[in-house]
């Protein structure tokens, strides 16, 4: 049962074995396993019930729909635009379908750095099958591409370097491109069509634009989730509260806001929660083409290349993808101004855009960002950009512009806020000496991940193995602010796995 806020006519008190706060790719892949095995789940959404009966392509109404901060959440400097769902499926209703398993090479440095065990392939195996069947998660084939995609692919070729097909988790999908506005024929096997009509089925009780404001505990448990219904069409807090009495507490509110809620809630986990934030930082080229290249139309990614995901010790590794470009999310994450922006809006049609994933968290000295929460409560972002970042994003620019121009584009340009343009590899020199950094190009995330940190040690990390918040018994963390680094491939489908494992260690705490 899904009960809009909206639909509660006073304040309410509840009580069950398990409230979720989250309904995404972790507390959705929990609730159904839990519901299954016959608990009583709660969950609670500060994000609107949003269908295909709603998704009609209109960027203007989608974005402040489906988005955390109507899409206009960044860094606190501004200089990271930060794209994150908000609507029951979470970022899973407005992602890109992009699927892949933990890399062996992040979980053997979890391993050896950050000292967590119990979580390698084969153990992981099982769970990253099951949630592979339900979302149908499968390779895209190469010959569907969109010309967007196809251009890293041929570009990939030209060079030498490497290159492929990526999965996604898609059924029936119609090939439309607005993976990013919600899926308007189902296609996308999102949350809100997938695990959470399971854990409906099997008695799940679901308040969407409920927003959880703070989690009581005592003695080293907690006790209770006071939430406040918010209204549909702003998102403003109304005056009516609803409270959860659970025997286990889940949050799963995404990274950013989970850390957020915990410190609303005044557990500060030693210090740990909000640090060790990161984004996997994008950095992009565009590319001017002969041909219309149509980059709004078509799965938004189908071929990715990780090439320079691995760049030894001392470097930050990135992965390349390309990003779908709706005028409305192409002009949110260009960063340019003026005619620069009149520019680039008006080659659209002829324009592919490649990007670069930065892998951050895993150099010693690479500790992320920080949330923290501003004195009015509001959620505060900082993430510094620091030399190894720099010199990545500078990286990243050369290599994204021979990819391009290898690919036959006319023109690559960068998206400085002074672009730069390149016809031949010999006028490269320019990114050479281009500022990077913090207010000098875009840059925007739609990953974030930690903040929540795992590990063993109550001085290092936030969460157990076993997602078990360190000194409260009876809460837990199963979203993605558990991850101790950034991965360096999409972090869904890692999301849903580890939620498909954290089933046995919440259920065994009921
Ligand atoms: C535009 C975009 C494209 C992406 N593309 C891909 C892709 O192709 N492949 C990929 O692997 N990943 C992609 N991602 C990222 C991926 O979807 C996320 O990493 C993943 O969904 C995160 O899962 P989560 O459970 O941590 O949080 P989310 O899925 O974000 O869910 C968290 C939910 O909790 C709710 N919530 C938060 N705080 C509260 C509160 N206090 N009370 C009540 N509810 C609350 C939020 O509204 C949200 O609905 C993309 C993300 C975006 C935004």
């Amino acid at each position: 049962m899904i009960t809009p806020g909206s639909e509660l006519s006073a304040d309410a008190e509840l009580s069950c074995d398990v409230c979720i706060v989250g309904s995404g790719a972790g507390g959705s892949v929990l609730a159904a396993g839990l519901c299954q095995a016959g608990l009583d789940v709660v969950m609670l959404e500060e994000g609107p019930y949003a269908t295909r009966r709603d998704f009609d392509l209109d960027e203007q109404k989608a974005i402040p729909m489906l988005y955390q901060d109507r899409g206009t959440r960044s860094t606190a400097d501004l200089a990271i635009t930060v794209l994150q769902g908000r609507s029951v499926g979470g970022s899973t209703t407005v992602n890109w379908t992009t699927c892949f398993r933990t890399p062996e090479r992040i979980l053997e440095h979890w391993r050896t750095v950050h000292r967590i065990e119990g979580l390698d392939a084969a153990s992981l195996a099982p769970h990253f099958d099951e949630v592979e069947r339900r979302l149908n998660i499968a390779p895209w084939p190469e010959e569907l591409a969109n010309p967007n995609n196809r251009k890293i692919l041929e570009g990939a070729r030209a060079l030498g370097w490497e290159a492929g097909a990526l999965r996604r988790n898609v059924k029936g999908c119609a090939d439309s491109g607005y993976c990013g506005l919600g899926c308007p024929v189902n296609g996308k096997q999102a949350m809100h069509l997938t695990y959470i009509p399971d854990a409906i089925a099997a008695g799940l009780r679901l308040y969407s634009d409920v927003r959880a404001e703070r989690v009581e505990s005592a003695g080293g448990r907690a006790t209770a989730v006071h939430a406040v219904v918010l209204d549909r069409q702003s998102g403003r807090p109304t005056e009516r509260r609803l409270t959860v009495r659970p025997k286990v507490t889940v949050l799963a509110g995404g990274a950013i806001n989970t850390p957020a809620l915990l410190l609303r809630s005044g557990i500060e986990g030693q210090g740990r929660v909000g640090r060790r934030t990161f984004l996997h930082p994008v950095v992009g080229i565009g590319g001017l083409y002969e041909e219309p290249v149509l980059p709004f139309k078509g799965a938004p990614q189908s071929v990715g290349s990780h090439q320079f995901v691995d760049r030894g010790p001392d470097k930050v590794g990135f992965f390349f993808e390309s990003a779908p470009l709706q005028p409305m999310l192409a002009a949110l994450t260009a960063s340019l101004i003026g005619k620069e922006m009149a520019r680039f809006m008006g080659a659209l049609p002829n324009l592919g855009v490649m990007i670069a994933l930065l892998v951050d968290g895993l150099l010693p000295e690479d500790d992320g960002g920080v949330v923290s929460l501003r004195p009015d409560g509001r959620i505060r972002l900082d993430y510094p950009i620091r030399p190894f970042l720099t010199e990545a994003m500078g990286s990243a620019h050369i290599a994204l512009a021979r990819l391009t121009l290898a690919a036959g584009a006319n023109e690559a340009l960068s998206l400085h806020h002074k672009p730069r343009r390149m016809r031949d590899v010999m006028s490269m020199t320019q990114l050479a000496e281009a500022p990077y950094g913090a207010h000098e190009h875009a840059i925007f995330t739609a990953h974030q991940m930690g903040g929540c940190a795992m590990g063993p040690d109550p001085a290092s990390s936030v969460v157990g193995t076993d997602h078990r918040l360190h000194g409260v018994d009876n809460l837990f963390v199963v979203d993605g602010s558990v991850l101790p680094t950034a991965l360096g491939v999409n972090p869904s489908e890692t999301i849903y796995g580890l939620a498909h494992r954290a089933r046995g260690f919440v259920g065994e705490a009921v």
